[in-house]
């Protein structure tokens, strides 16, 4: 096939271009990319050779090398991994599939447009913009790729400005070789960073990529002084030079380690990496596990929840490996739905190498390890709640709705959830603005009287406040659950009482407020409903089909009628999020 030439898609012209015009600092995270984009390669070729030996071509040592060429201002870095065909290299990399890539430009833009500080590092670092990164500090880039098994190799080349070629060519090794041409202000004695310089490049990978599970090579050129019989050096002799080849990351699996060995700052360090995140996490546990199953897991809560959580292209899961291979990412089985925010690994030896996703999902020690995360993830978070609330408040606030419609969704899966959930759950009350209570808070403070655990829907706080409902429970003192989440209702209603407390929404029929409230009042209620009789039949035909029934009220007290839902059906606010999500 000639060389052709391509226009990349729009959007992908828009990233490159802020990519070179708009960021600043940070520059050298594009070395943390291809490294990761290397290491996601070898993963796969790995992850297929288990079934498909004869792709590794009889070259099985996985292996990324670094060549950096002080001549040719260049940088390459190459793996055996996978590699691309040709269609894979159009598809991947001319193109933004990614929805984070995409979120993350519009994010740019948005904080460009607010004459905002741009902070780039945190930016890239959320989103992990990937291979285009290489244009933070290459005027041109060169992609030589070969799929593993197959004949014919691919050449990418681009300078960044909109197009690209592309044609077949050789390739001995299988994978792919990225070759920058670095922008002047990148090599050479004068260069503000100088990526040709072996040891920056060696602190760069310890700093980013030291736990990269394969092995990240580079060539080191010794100078050496002569050295005479005693081992002394020989002055005035000229100087010999040698190469040694190194290996730049230490590869061992922070896991592994034991824990009281571990700085906080290497578990953040780890984290980061392996996540592509620019934060330290909330939360670390690290658990070594022996008997009926034997695992180590390190998982991590991150500080904030991603912007997609709770959008369908998010993937939650962890990685597993079986004695430090890696062989999943994002094994979706292990905890159920509403830890979808929790990251990290698992590594058992009870996981076998070569085992599929279909089987894997039928495993009973896989079942048996998630049930025990799971609830060593709900004991330490219970333990924040009491040892820390601050930051219990702060997990509420990132990842509270996750637990809500996990408790929501347990309707279906019909397990446990409820019980394992109900008392993590903080809501705001007509109590005081700031705070946040559990329902365990709620009730204990409920006079003895109060039989029921009272709430009110409404978008804010504000909105519930003026509900004429509100009066009368206001003027008895009686605290109530404000909920402003609308998943908050559909949790509440799956959960249907606390500590033998009915959940009772204050917009819905009686509010049975018969022991607070006195035999006198309920009294005169009966006798106004009785006197005005002929008033309520001819309201309640005028109202046909707009309400099921009209009722003397003692409950207002400034308002002249409110409205409330029926006793059995579903409350006003759930109507409203019905009618909202039919149209
Ligand atoms: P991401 O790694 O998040 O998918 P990138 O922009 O880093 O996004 O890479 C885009 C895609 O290009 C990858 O998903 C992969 O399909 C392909 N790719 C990049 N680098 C390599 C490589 N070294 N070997 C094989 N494929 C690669
Ligand atoms: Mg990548």
């Amino acid at each position: 096939m000639a060389k052709e030439m391509h226009e990349f898609q729009a959007e992908t012209k828009q990233l490159l271009d802020l990519m070179v015009h708009s960021i600043y600092t940070n520059r050298e995270i594009f070395l943390r990319e291809l490294i990761s984009n290397a290491s996601d390669a070898i993963d796969k070729a790995h992850f297929e050779s288990l079934t498909n030996r004869e792709l590794l071509e009889g070259n099985d040592t996985f292996e990324i090398y670094l060549v950096p060429d002080e001549a040719s201002h260049t940088l390459t870095i190459s793996d055996n991994g996978i590699g691309m065909t040709y269609d894979e290299v159009v598809d991947n990399i001319g193109t933004i599939a990614k929805s984070g890539t995409k979120a993350f430009m519009e994010k740019m833009k948005e904080a460009k447009e607010a004459g905002g500080d741009v902070s780039d590092k945190e930016m890239i670092g959320q989103f992990g913009v990937g291979f285009y990164s290489a244009f933070m500090i290459a005027e041109k880039v060169t992609i030589v790729t070969r799929k593993a098994g197959q004949a014919t190799a691919v050449k990418w080349e681009s300078n960044g400005d909109g197009t690209y070629s592309i044609e077949e060519c050789e390739k001995e090794a299988r994978g792919t070789s990225i070759t920058l041409t670095l922008l002047p202000e990148f090599y050479g004695e004068k260069a503000e960073e100088n990526f040709t310089d072996t040891y920056k490049i060696e602190t760069l990978i310890k700093k980013y990529s030291d736990y990269v599970r394969y092995p990240i090579k580079m060539n080191f050129v010794i100078e050496e002084t002569p050295k005479d019989e005693e081992g002394k050096p020989i002055e005035g002799a000229e100087k010999t030079k040698r190469d040694e080849m190194r290996t730049l990351n230490s590869m061992q699996p922070l896991w592994t380690r034991n824990k009281n060995d571990i700085k906080p700052e290497e578990y953040n360090d780890f984290f980061k990496e392996l996540f592509h995140e620019w934060e330290a996490p909330m939360d670390v546990l690290h658990t070594k596990a022996e008997g009926t199953v034997e695992y180590t897991s390190l998982l991590f809560i991150p500080a904030h929840a991603p912007f997609n959580l709770y959008h369908n292209d998010y993937e939650p899961g962890v990685q597993l490996y079986s004695r430090h291979v890696f062989i999943m990412d994002k094994c979706k089985d292990l905890l159920p739905d509403y830890l979808r925010f929790v990251k990290g690994l698992v590594d058992s030896p009870d996981f076998s190498l070569n085992i599929s996703r279909e089987l894997l999902q039928q495993s009973r020690e896989l079942k048996l390890i998630g049930k025990n995360l799971e609830k060593n993830i709900l004991k330490t978070l219970e333990r924040t709640l009491k040892n820390d609330r601050p930051k219990y408040e702060k997990f509420w606030e990132e990842y509270g709705k996750s637990l809500k419609i996990g408790i929501y969704n347990s309707m279906y899966s019909g397990n446990d959830t409820v019980t394992k959930l109900k008392d993590l759950l903080l809501f705001v009350s007509s109590k005081e603005a700031s705070t946040v209570s559990s329902l365990k808070e709620y009730v204990e403070r409920m006079p003895e009287s109060q039989k029921k655990i009272y709430y009110a829907t409404g978008k804010d706080r504000e909105t519930i406040e003026h509900l004429p409902q509100m009066e009368l429970l206001r003027e008895k003192g009686i605290e109530v659950l404000f909920l402003l989440d609308p998943v908050d209702e559909f949790a509440i209603e799956t959960i249907r009482e606390y500590d033998g407390k009915q959940f009772h929404s204050i917009s819905r029929g009686d509010l049975e407020l018969d022991d607070v409230e006195s035999q006198e009042v309920k009294k005169e209620t009966e006798d106004i409903s009785k006197k005005n009789e002929d008033l309520i039949k001819d309201i309640k035909e005028a109202l046909t089909n707009k309400v099921s029934d009209v009722k003397v009220s003692n409950r207002l007290k400034s308002s002249a009628v409110c409205l409330v839902a029926d006793e059995q059906g579903p409350s006003i606010a759930m109507e409203q999020a019905f009618a909202d999500a039919k149209n």
